[in-house]
Order: structure tokens, then sequence, then C-alpha cells
């Protein structure tokens, strides 16, 4: 495995054979394939750690049938509310900054946003950037390349638009819009030059090969941030009954995207607590950044945690120098 990350750091690319290699390799094996892909994560991002928060600026009522979703239209039992006022979501940026995060990640539930809650959203990016030391991004579904140019003139930094899984593997999740959806609303966003956050969610049922297609449509999608979630299956959605993966799995899951997408922040998201438990520190290895304070519609182990998870294994905070 370390001659994996010799190749990698000699500037060569990883094949999806090298892939297959790491995701299926044995628990005997875990520490080499973690130490491979940590240095490969000191060369790019040494030992810092960024954190981000997510503001769930609006939640439910979704017309989307996405399986994993807990806000779908076919899943009960999430909080129902319309988009936050401007101040709220300012309000929430200004608690993100005094604790600590990087960034500060706003997200809508829903297809698509409508013209007025993108003004609306762009007026709180306008404030946030004027008033607070602290990265934006947003995450407000399929967009146009107008809605993309909006964002981008009122300053925010990084649009997400997940690619979940594999183009085989998507209608498995979802049927009221396509992979190819997805991708389109990638590549809006990069051409409106924001910075693209698209990652993944794994423990859906997919395959390894599913796994490694995913890895490698990030890349070509040229996803700056990969925000990397393990599936904590919700209850009243049609995935409630999966079991979870193992931290071991997740682990190697980490380290393979480190391997393909080297230089490219590679973010433990949801379900790092609930699937890696003791063994969360060791996402670090592979890691430079994480979500604290919770989810969309879960909560996480907290802040303080958090922050001493981080510094006892060895890792420094990063803020935001402006
Ligand atoms: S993931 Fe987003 S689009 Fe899909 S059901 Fe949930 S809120 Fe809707």
């Amino acid at each position: 495995m370390i001659e994996l990350s010799d190749r990698v750091l000699s500037g060569q690319a990883i094949t999806r054979r090298d892939a297959r290699a790491v995701l299926k390799s044995g628990d005997d094996e875990l520490l080499a394939v973690l130490q491979s892909a940590f240095r490969v994560r000191l060369r790019h991002f040494g030992r810092r750690v960024r954190l981000h928060v997510i503001e769930n600026a609006k939640c439910g009522m979704c017309t989307e049938n996405c399986r994993y979703c807990g806000q779908s239209a076919d899943a009960a039992g999430a909080p129902v509310y319309p988009l936050k006022s401007v101040s709220a979501i300012v309000q929430g940026a200004r608690k993100a900054s005094r604790a600590g995060a990087f960034r500060y990640c706003i997200v809508t539930s829903g297809r698509a946003p409508s013209n007025a809650e993108l003004e609306r959203l762009c007026e709180a990016v306008r404030r946030i950037r004027a008033e607070l030391p602290i990265r934006t991004c947003a995450s407000l579904g399929l967009l146009t390349t107008a809605q993309a140019g909006e964002l981008a003139r009122a300053g925010l930094d990084r649009y997400n638009h997940n690619l979940e899984t594999s183009r085989r593997f998507f209608p498995e999740i979802c049927t009221t819009h396509t992979y190819a959806d997805r991708l389109t609303t990638a590549k809006v966003v990069k051409s409106a030059g924001l910075e693209l956050c698209s990652g993944c969610l794994f423990g859906l049922g997919e395959t390894v090969e599913d796994r490694i297609e995913l890895a490698f449509a990030l890349r070509a999608a040229g996803s700056d941030a990969v925000p990397v979630n393990f599936l904590d299956p919700r209850p009243h959605t049609a995935l409630a009954g999966q079991p979870r993966l193992k931290p071991g799995e997740c682990l190697r899951i980490l380290a393979m995207l480190r391997l393909v997408l080297p230089d490219r922040e590679i973010r433990v998201a949801g379900g790092r607590e609930a699937c890696l438990g003791v063994m969360q520190p060791l996402a670090l290895f592979a890691a430079d950044s994480m979500f604290t304070r919770g989810y969309l519609t879960t909560g996480g182990q907290g802040l303080a945690k958090d922050r001493a998870m981080i510094a006892e294994a060895g890792f420094v905070l990063e803020g935001v120098e402006r």
C-alpha cells in the first residue's frame, strides 16, 4: 500500500484496479491503507483540519424521492419549515464563526430554489461576506446557469451538489431526477466560477464497483471538495432497514478517495459518529475537513468533543484569514 502513495506523490494517478485493491483489503491491512492515505494528506494539507457548520435553512416539503432522505416526499417525521429569514441565516453564520468554523454551509430542501428563495439567500450571502470572517457554501438543489451566476455575484464561494452514487446505481435511489441532471448542475457551478463541492453517500446497497465509479466520476467532474457521507438510516425512509457500514469499510472508502483525489478537500460528513464510533479519529488520517454540530436532521457528538478529538489525534484546526 505504501507503493500506492509513492506513486500518487510522484504525480501518477491511481487506477481503478488500485482503488479496488484498497476497498477489498482486509482489516489486517487497515493501518497500512490509512498510512498510505495519510502520506498523501500530509503532502497536500499537513495536519490541518477545517470545520464546517451546516445551516438547515429550509426543511422538508420536498417533491423528490431520494430513498435515503428524511425530507423526501415519501418519508415522514422530519421537521418542516419554510426558508429562514436573512437575519436568521446571518445569525447562524455568526454562531458558526464564533465556534471557529472555516465554512458555513446553507442547505435547503427541495428539487431547486425558487427565484424568490434565491434572492433571499443571495442577500444573506452578501451580508455574511461583508460582516463575518467565514467562507460560504450553499446546497440548494438543481441550479440554472442564471441562478449560479447570481450566487457567484453575491459572493458565494462554493456550491454543493452531490453525485451521491454511481450512474448505474442512481436510479435505485431516486427516480424524480436523474444522474445527468446532477452532472449538469455540477457543470453549471464550475462554469459560473464557483468552487464545486460534490460528494457521496455510501451504505445505500451499492457495490465496490459503484464506489470506484463514483470516485472517478467526481474526479472527472472537477469536484474541489468531496463530502463523504455514510448512511445512518433514518426511520420512516425507504432505507430505514439498511445496515450501517462497519468502521473499517468507512475508513477504506476515505483512504481510496484520498488516493483518487489527492489534492482535493475530503470531508468526513454525515454518519461519522454513527458508523465510525470509536474509530472516528482515524478518519482524519485521510480526511482534511469535517462537519461539526451535527447534520441536516441528525445531531453529532458536539463541538467540544469534536475539538478535543482533533487535538488529541494530533491535528490542528484552521480558521479563516481575511
Ligand atoms: S436529498 Fe434533497 S432533493 Fe432529495 S429528497 Fe432530500 S431534500 Fe429532496
